[in-house]
């Protein structure tokens, strides 16, 4: 196989499908996807899928307001199911996070999304079950809820193949193509592939990828278990996905009828991306059982289910890198989610598309994730003591 192409996007994962959508969807007619594995095989297929707009960084809550639009409009926007659930998403904090959730809650509202400061009382009667030792504040936001990642990466690859873009699963690319400068082209496992314009969307793997093209990006890959339980008859309502900063727990429903379980504390275990333990420990099960006990006694009378365990690709700041590559002609990056990258999926692949047809990207200001900063040592890390919550 040595066909051409305008554009090459390494990576399967939500924001490489929604890249590959956004280009062909701007007019590009010969998009060309790689995926090593099947789509969503990465980290995408294994992520919780919540999406909330609570950022403290401004350009990622307007992306992630922006998603929501997406998500919640997915059959006519993009065609086919997202798995959208709009439960809404509560943040519960203690006297430390005050502050940081009214500025929060006010640059949000300045940003036209619906969030609102809640006291513990509003907290209790949102959630009866909840138990409101340690909190004294909180925030919700109605518009939020959770996705099914694999359905909704899956919807945007067939959406893509509506669009023109070629899809190849099964592939990897071995090697970038570079002359004098600029990107000429990849090869991969079924052949080369020649085009002025290459895509390193390639997660955990993503800073292998940058490294051929001989660009740093420090990309540490962590390992990060979510655990669902099963929720007793009495607790089968309708309860937002819950965010509790001051234990560092997230609760996400699994419709009515379970619950996940994930911590949002750093994570800063390397493990390799290729082998690692892939279901959650007896330890990290009793470890997520006694969090949402504490939280939801009501849980007492639930059972563990099973769980699983994915990767994070985490920069030094939790924040991506979004950029073209200074001394690479045509090659872009957009890696180092860093555990947070599957609601904005949607504003990734119009960032990606400005960048590379428009020569900037008009709809975000992506200062934030510029290739450049760990250089000049500097940091995007979010306001709250997780990296995570951004
Ligand atoms: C347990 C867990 C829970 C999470 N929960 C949330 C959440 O609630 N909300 C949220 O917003 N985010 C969450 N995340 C993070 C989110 O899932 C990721 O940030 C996001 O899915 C990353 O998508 P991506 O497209 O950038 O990369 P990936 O999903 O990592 O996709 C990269 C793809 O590139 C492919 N690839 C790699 N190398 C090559 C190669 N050489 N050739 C071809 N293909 C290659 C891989 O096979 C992979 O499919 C969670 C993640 C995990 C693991």
């Amino acid at each position: 196989m040595d066909i051409a192409a305008d554009v090459v996007v390494i990576g399967g994962g939500i924001n490489g499908c929604a890249t590959a959508h956004a280009l062909a969807k701007r007019g590009l007619t010969r998009v060309v996807l790689v995926e090593k594995g099947h789509i969503a095989s990465g980290p995408t297929g294994r992520s919780s899928g919540i999406v909330r707009q609570h950022y403290t960084h401004e350009t990622l809550a307007a992306m992630a307001r922006d998603s929501v639009k997406t998500w919640t409009n997915f059959a006519d926007e993009i065609g086919g199911d997202a798995g959208f659930v709009n439960c809404g998403v509560a943040f519960a904090g203690g006297d430390r996070d005050a502050d940081t959730i009214r500025a929060t809650v006010t640059m949000q509202q300045r940003l036209g999304i619906d969030a609102r400061m809640m006291s513990v009382g509003d907290l209790e009667e949102l959630e009866p079950a909840l138990r409101s030792d340690g909190l004294t504040c909180g925030a919700y936001e109605p518009g939020g809820g959770y996705a099914d990642p694999a359905l909704a990466t899956n919807s945007f690859a067939a959406a893509a193949q509506r669009e023109g873009v070629t899809i190849l699963r099964k592939t990897a690319v071995t090697a970038l193509s570079i002359r004098a400068g600029r990107i000429e082209g990849v090869t991969t496992t079924a052949g080369g592939i020649s085009a002025p314009v290459v895509i390193d969307v390639a997660g955990p793997w993503g800073g292998a990828i940058a490294a051929m093209a001989g660009a740093t990006i420090p990309i540490a890959v962590s390992r990060h278990p979510v655990v669902i339980l099963q929720r007793p008859a009495q607790w089968r309502t309708s309860t937002p996905v819950w965010v509790d900063l001051t234990e560092g727990w997230y609760y996400k429903p699994e419709r009515q009828t379970a619950i996940m379980v994930g911590s949002v504390r750093d994570t800063e275990t390397a493990v390799d991306p290729d082998d690692h333990d892939t279901m959650p420990t007896y330890r990290e099960i009793e470890e997520c059982s006694a969090a949402i006990l504490e939280r939801f006694p009501i849980m007492a009378e639930g059972a563990a289910q099973g769980g699983w365990a994915g990767l994070y690709d985490v920069t030094p700041d939790w924040q991506p890198v979004i950029d073209r590559i200074p001394d690479v002609d045509g090659f872009y990056v957009a890696v180092g989610f860093s555990g947070h990258g599957f609601k904005i999926g949607p504003a990734v692949g119009r960032a990606m598309a400005e960048l590379v047809l428009d020569g900037a990207c008009r709809s975000y200001d992506l200062n934030l994730f510029r290739y450049g900063r760990f250089a000049e040592h500097q940091s995007s890390r979010g306001a709250y003591g997780f990296g995570i919550v951004g």
